[in-house]
């Protein structure tokens, strides 16, 4: 069985790892703390907070800025349930928007969505590809937006316009104009699940990138503290010599990253550019040339002059396929002993937000999307003999 995500493990990992557990610290510590550094330093964010996963990092800037009853965000139909879970559990209201050809959120069906209760646009960089962020920056800064803005909070009085926080849990190195994932919107947040590209088993972190006035060091040491249960001093801290006394500044979280976690993403961060996106790259070009023959085959786009993804996931879509085709061409793809998956049923179709009064023929083209979609394995250690076995279980499938 070729298996779909396996996370990519050697010597040199296992070495940081073990290292961390004889070192005496093992929960947040200096190394949490270096890979925050090397993260900002990669990224080109003005800083980086590490914490236990993409979600936390999401509903912590969401708490931030004050999003909570009444408050409406956007997200798109298209995404892993995180990024719109996580408004809900704010107390605010999920905006679903369709998407584009490709995939990710469309940025005439953000503006028709914005009102003067918009708080927050939640873009996704679906399979590591970038949103067209021109567009959607220039949006929430355009001036009849902008005075329909009704800010609730000192912070939202300071921006005095919708955040954008895009959710970059696919597209850690995913470049748009020339800059990174990281440093393309106001905040971007990270996951380093295991099934991402860059992993620390669980793990995700917020990248800070607000405009003046605002401080982004002074903001990571508020989320920091937001998620050590408001508590002025974290662990290493109070064991300095003299600095036991501390206090709880607000009921905050916990959700903080350790630094075995952090230990694995050390060695990934220094070899991700030269090593992991050359490898992705590499099975995303192989699998376009040896499918782009066919005529049911639609590629998705990972490259342009002006954008190039992380090589996250390989979307492929049948032309013509019905949702029931596709599901019958999985069927017999997992048959010749291949994982494939799906990314994503577009939330509208859940029980739960179909609960909420939501309905996916609203949102046409992320159905159209999903449908017809087949994600392909991307992995490490995905060889080409492998990447020509899926191929060939694939055009079985869809010719059967
Ligand atoms: C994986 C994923 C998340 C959640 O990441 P965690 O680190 O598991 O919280 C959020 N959004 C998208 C689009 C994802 O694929």
């Amino acid at each position: 069985m070729i298996p779909f995500s396996p996370p990519r493990m050697d010597q040199r990992i296992v070495d940081e790892v073990v290292d961390t557990l004889w070192s005496g610290w093992i929960t947040t510590g200096p190394k949490t703390k270096r890979f925050e550094k090397m993260l900002s330093d990669y990224g080109g964010q003005k800083s980086t907070l590490c914490l236990n996963s993409a979600t936390a990092g999401l509903e912590l800037v969401l708490h931030w800025y004050g999003v909570g009853p009444g408050d409406e965000v956007i997200v798109p139909a298209y995404t892993y349930n995180a990024t719109a879970n996580v408004v809900v559990h704010c107390g605010a209201k999920v905006v679903f928007v369709d998407s584009g050809e490709d995939f990710n959120i469309n940025v005439d069906a953000i503006e028709k969505a914005i009102t003067s209760n918009t708080k927050v646009i939640i873009p996704v960089d679906i399979a590591g590809w970038p949103c067209d962020y021109d567009a959607i920056n220039a949006l929430v800064r355009r001036d009849d937006i902008r005075s329909q803005f009704i800010a609730k909070t000192k912070e939202q009085e300071q921006l005095g316009r919708i955040l954008v926080m895009s959710d970059a849990a696919h597209s850690i190195g995913g470049v748009y104009k020339g800059k990174k994932a990281g440093s393309l919107t106001d905040i971007t947040v990270y996951s380093f699940h295991a099934v991402k590209n860059l992993t620390t088993a669980e793990g995700g972190a917020i990248c800070f990138n607000m405009p003046e006035p605002f401080d982004n060091l002074q903001i990571y040491q508020r989320l920091n503290i937001k998620s050590l249960h408001g508590q002025t001093k974290d662990a290493l801290a109070k064991n300095q010599i003299g600095n036991w006394r501390y206090d709880i500044v607000e009921a905050g979280y916990k959700c903080n990253m350790t630094d075995i976690q952090a230990s694995m993403g050390l060695v990934e961060i220094q070899r991700y550019n030269e090593d992991m996106l050359v490898k992705r790259k590499h099975i995303l070009d192989r699998y376009a040339s040896a499918l782009s023959k066919y005529p049911w085959a639609q590629i998705p786009v990972y490259e342009t002059t002006e954008r190039q993804s992380s090589y996250h996931i390989f979307l492929l879509r049948i032309v013509g396929a019905t949702e029931s085709q596709r599901d019958s061409i999985i069927q017999e793809i997992f048959m010749q002993e291949v994982a494939v998956n799906v990314h994503f049923v577009p939330l509208p179709m859940m029980t739960f937000y179909k609960g909420l009064g939501y309905r996916i023929d609203d949102y046409p083209v992320a159905y159209d999307n999903f449908s017809r979609e087949i994600t392909l394995p991307v992995y490490y250690d995905l060889t080409d003999a492998m990447v020509d076995e899926v191929v060939r279980a694939v055009v079985r499938a869809v010719e059967k």
